[in-house]
């Protein structure tokens, strides 16, 4: 073996490694021991952004990743976080199995359907010694709206609960009361495309290019060169991208928020 093949070896685990074959699926070129025999789709859960993800199977296990092309919210994108979405499914301490707490106080792995029988005889029992109206159940925001319909279905049609609550109505009640009674609606009245057609956009207390990364790309492609108004006590890395930060001291966000309100009134009498 001459030094030039010593120095430069064409074979090898780590050349293997860097080796891509066609993905199939419409996943392009991918690693060639990840080579996936089908793929599903999921959305990212960390951030509420909502970016579709294509997850490669090979049998049967999520084995890799790839952003979704062609879903609108993220069109091929993902941010470091998205890239780690399976993360979670090699997590040591990830439960993958009902637990239920033995005589002793101690968690033991049950099977599925045990875990039914008990969840189902235990919610009877408090009803048949407390009314119908004894138990409760609380969703969260974090559903997917399948996972949601199917919860509520359950608890109503089901188990028989009378009483149900989400924490739409609790965390966003205010959000929603304010939309409602300024927009007419329940939701904040913007889109996503706003983020690339603005002239100018306001981002109060939201550090939106570590957050929420795919939408400051969105900023970021905007045309128009747009005004980025941060209103932010910190020092954050889009305040410091803005072409405005105004550090406002902490809390007196509502203080700002009424001066504004004020001179927009003060404007608007002068003009009728
Ligand atoms: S911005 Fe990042 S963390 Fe948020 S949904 Fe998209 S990929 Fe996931």
């Amino acid at each position: 073996m001459g030094i030039g093949d010593l120095l430069h070896r064409r074979d090898g685990p780590l050349t293997r490694d860097l080796l891509r074959e066609p993905g199939a699926f419409g996943l392009g070129q991918v690693p060639a021991r990840l080579a996936p025999d089908a793929t599903t789709t999921m959305v990212c859960g960390f951030c509420s952004t909502g970016c579709g993800l294509s997850v490669h199977l090979r049998d049967g296990r999520a084995v890799n990743l790839s952003p979704s092309p062609e879903y609108p919210v993220n069109g091929g994108m993902a941010c470091p976080k998205g890239w780690e979405a399976l993360a979670p499914l090699a997590a040591t301490d990830r439960t993958t199995a009902p637990l239920l707490r033995d005589a002793s106080g101690a968690l033991r792995e049950v099977s599925w359907s045990h875990a039914a029988g008990e969840f189902c005889a235990r919610v009877r029992a408090v009803q048949q010694q407390h009314g119908p109206d004894s138990v409760a159940f609380l969703g969260s925001g974090q559903l997917p709206t399948e996972e949601l319909v199917f919860f509520g279905a359950l608890a109503k049609f089901g188990l028989g609960m009378v009483h149900g609550d989400g924490n739409t109505r609790q965390c966003m009640a205010t959000a929603a009361t304010a939309y409602k009674e300024s927009f007419g609606f329940d939701a904040p009245p913007y889109t996503y495309r706003d983020f690339e057609e603005s002239d100018v956009i306001v981002l109060v207390g939201s550090n939106l290019c570590i957050a929420h990364p795919i939408l400051w790309e969105r900023v970021c492609r905007n045309p128009h060169r747009p005004e980025i108004v941060a209103i932010d006590p910190r020092a954050t890395e889009t305040a410091q991208a803005a072409t405005r930060h105004y550090a406002i001291a902490p809390k007196s966000d509502l203080a700002l928020f009424y001066g504004l309100a004020h001179l927009l009134i003060e404007v608007f009498e002068l003009i009728v």
